[in-house]
């Protein structure tokens, strides 16, 4: 089985992504004016659902997050009771 750190959105703006490790439950290929595309159906823990190019459910986590300053609070503090 193979995972994909879920891409889903948690905010409108786009910063926070839900990150769980979700599963690729189906692959296949499609043919695309660009050549043949790597496609996937995947599902999260949390039951999001993506169909679509592999190109498009790959983010990077390092991009999306905050900077190096704030990932070691965020690892620290998780959930939204921990903040108060
Ligand atoms: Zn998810």
């Amino acid at each position: 089985m193979m995972f994909l750190d879920c891409p889903e959105y948690l905010d409108r703006s786009g910063a926070a992504r839900c990150g769980l490790p979700a599963a690729v439950e189906w692959r296949y290929t499609v043919n695309s004016t660009d050549g043949p595309l790597e496609s996937a159906m995947i599902r999260c823990p949390l039951g999001h659902f993506f169909n679509g190019p592999v190109e498009a459910l790959l983010w990077d986590k390092a991009a999306a997050g905050p900077g190096p300053e704030d990932r070691r609070s965020q690892d620290a503090v998780r959930g939204p009771d921990a903040a108060s």
